[in-house]
């Protein structure tokens, strides 16, 4: 007996919707039957806190991250920067924009990379 009632005392019941008496609680299956009217429930009996539980659960299942896949692979996109006087040798434009990339150590400089602003032509130089 002082089992039963530690159990109805930790939780949130449920009540029959029929009879009025008190639920035992939810069943892993996700239904209860009345002790006193041995009618069978479904989860919605306890109100809140089954539905949170049911909501929870559907967002794992459905839930699929979005596709990163897509985040780095397109240097060709990238001529954004700042712009330098500089000739492309490509098409005789003489504005450049540029990044710079610092490779490895310190100590071995940084790669620039310039990016004709008109043709994308690219090229690169180490410092
Ligand atoms: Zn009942
Ligand atoms: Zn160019």
């Amino acid at each position: 007996m002082a089992n039963e009632e530690e159990v109805f005392f930790e939780t949130e019941p449920g009540f029959c919707p029929d009879c009025g008496s008190i639920l035992p609680l939810l069943g892993e299956k996700g239904g209860v039957q009345c002790y006193a009217c041995d009618r069978k429930w479904g989860p919605e009996v306890f109100g809140d806190m089954a539905m949170t539980y049911t909501l929870q659960f559907n967002d794992k299942n459905t839930y699929a991250p979005p596709d990163k896949s897509v985040e780095n692979d397109d240097d060709e996109e990238n001529a954004e920067g700042p712009v330098v006087d500089r000739k492309c040798s490509q098409c005789g434009n003489d504005k450049m924009s540029y990044a710079t990339l610092q490779l490895r150590s310190a100590d071995e400089g940084q790669t620039v990379f310039y990016t004709c602003t008109k043709c994308k032509f690219k090229e690169t130089e180490n410092s």
